[in-house]
């Protein structure tokens, strides 16, 4: 039989509180600052808005982060006692003795917020992140003076629904008198209008990512494309375009006009760091011509699901603002058609600084993969390959793996079985992959010892799943 711990005269006094809303509101203005975070958090949780909205009102801190606890308890209607406690803040502003807020935080960050005493240290927001302080200094400082700032991360789907909705429309009503920052926005097939919505609430310059998915035509990426220009601390630019009409480009009055519109907004970008393209497909010129209005030299480039001839890999080793490159991925390309010396060039150019190389599902050769490897040995920085789905055989195989003695840091590598596994009609033979994966184990534990290595047949054209040799054989649901 357990013994229950008595409650602490902490606890006792905040049940008493909770439970008598007309006493916990008016004990605000004289309720210590230590008792104020653990009090908050049981009033959000146990959905008592006047509580919350008149907590918000008195916060004594500089930052309320809310994100962590909404993550757990979404309610709208908490929700809503959360705007309505900083509408009472905004109005008394001027003339309020207890509240202190500047910050209201729905990120995902400030974890320690709410397990330490906050109390203990007067405005603890120590777990401002980065971004953040990224983000007060890009502001004008009269600008910061005297308005509050809401932050917060966006993920749209879709439509906008109600809580999205509520929460725009609140916003627009208050832009005056507040600085409202999105950090991170994540928007996945909205129309342009509603973007565009978005962006006029969330002001486009305080953004540092934004990931978009669209399904427009160049017209409509045209349009949107000067919202790009205003995003001036943007590190991170993820563009995923799903083609309505199958792939590639679909040709438009006035189509080579809103490319080049699109694309000169790259230069623009001033602080872009990593930079992924999936779904794109660019004529060399385009591409040559994005390229070249790169103004920083990128970390992660990654052009996915797309494309190239010839002359775009040339381009590409050609461009000094991918020679510090730190992840390259160009998965879903097909290249089986190019001749990959200018690849090869690529790779040296950045064999210092190179982490991460994803080449899955590209439909290289034996032929090519030997113009590759001397490259591919001097890339020292490698943490993570991966080449899932590309034509080597035993013998080519073994020779990159061989060519990988350098490679000290590889944390985890992703290799295809080789074609020797598969019969004329591309059925795999389980057997022979196990046997033949044994071998190129042996032939890399000859040369280095690895950590995380797998290889692995092609997807399964019924089930779309991959048989996978790592330790031990996992075979795709259909060969179970
Ligand atoms: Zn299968």
């Amino acid at each position: 039989m357990s013994i229950r711990t008595p409650p602490t005269l902490e606890e006792l006094a905040r049940n008493v509180l909770l439970r008598n809303e007309t006493l916990a509101i008016s004990a605000l203005e004289d309720l210590p600052m230590m008792l104020f975070p653990a009090l908050f958090k049981e009033a959000f949780s146990g959905r008592h808005t006047k509580i919350v909205k008149a907590m918000v009102a008195a916060w004594p801190f500089p930052c309320l982060p809310l994100g962590t606890l909404m993550n757990n308890t979404f309610n709208l209607e908490v929700f809503q006692a959360v705007l309505d406690g900083l509408d009472v803040l905004l109005i008394q502003q001027v003339c309020s003795k207890r509240g202190k807020l500047q910050v209201l935080d729905f990120r995902q960050v400030h974890h320690e917020f709410w397990s330490i005493q906050a109390g203990t240290r007067d405005g603890d927001c120590s777990a401002e992140t980065v971004s953040e302080k990224q983000v007060v200094q890009v502001l004008p400082r009269d600008e910061l003076r005297g308005k509050l700032k809401v932050v917060a991360d966006l993920y749209f789907r879709f439509q906008l629904d109600e809580e999205e909705m509520y929460l725009l429309h609140w916003a627009q009503q208050r832009k005056d008198f507040l600085q409202l920052c999105c950090v991170n926005m994540k928007i996945v097939l909205l129309s342009l209008d509603n973007v565009r919505m978005v962006l006029t609430v969330f002001e486009p310059e305080h953004m540092e990512v934004l990931e978009l998915t669209v399904d427009w035509n160049w017209c409509t990426l045209a349009r949107f494309s000067p919202c790009l220009t205003q995003m001036r601390n943007l590190h991170t630019l993820s563009l995923v375009w799903i083609h309505k009409n199958g792939f590639g480009v679909v040709y438009i009055p006035g189509l080579e006009k809103f490319i080049q519109k699109f694309i000169a907004q790259f230069s623009r970008l001033g602080s872009l760091q990593h930079l992924y393209l999936n779904g794109f497909c660019f004529l060399s010129d385009h591409m040559k011509l994005l390229l070249r209005n790169l103004k920083t030299t990128l970390e992660t480039f990654s052009v996915t699901h797309s494309h190239f001839l010839q002359s775009h890999l040339h381009h590409f080793s050609q461009c000094q603002q991918l020679h510090q490159l730190k992840h390259l991925d160009m998965s879903g390309v097909p290249m089986s058609h190019l001749f990959m010396m200018p690849l090869r060039v690529l790779l040296e150019n950045v064999s210092d600084t190179l982490e991460t190389l994803e080449l899955q599902g590209c439909e290289i050769k034996d032929s090519q993969l030997n113009v590759l490897l001397p490259a591919l040995s001097q890339c020292s920085q490698l943490t993570k390959v991966n080449f899932y789905t590309n034509d080597f055989s035993m013998n080519v195989l073994s020779d990159l793996l061989l060519h990988t003695a350098n490679l000290s840091k590889m944390t985890m590598e992703q290799y295809p079985a080789p074609l020797e596994c598969y019969d004329d009609l591309g059925y795999v033979s389980i057997e022979r992959f196990v046997q033949l994966c044994l071998l190129l184990m042996d032939t890399l534990r000859a040369i280095r010892q690895p950590k995380m290595i797998s290889f692995a047949t092609d997807v399964c054209s019924r089930c779309f799943k991959r048989c996978v040799y790592d330790q031990e054989i996992r075979l795709c649901p259909c060969l179970q």
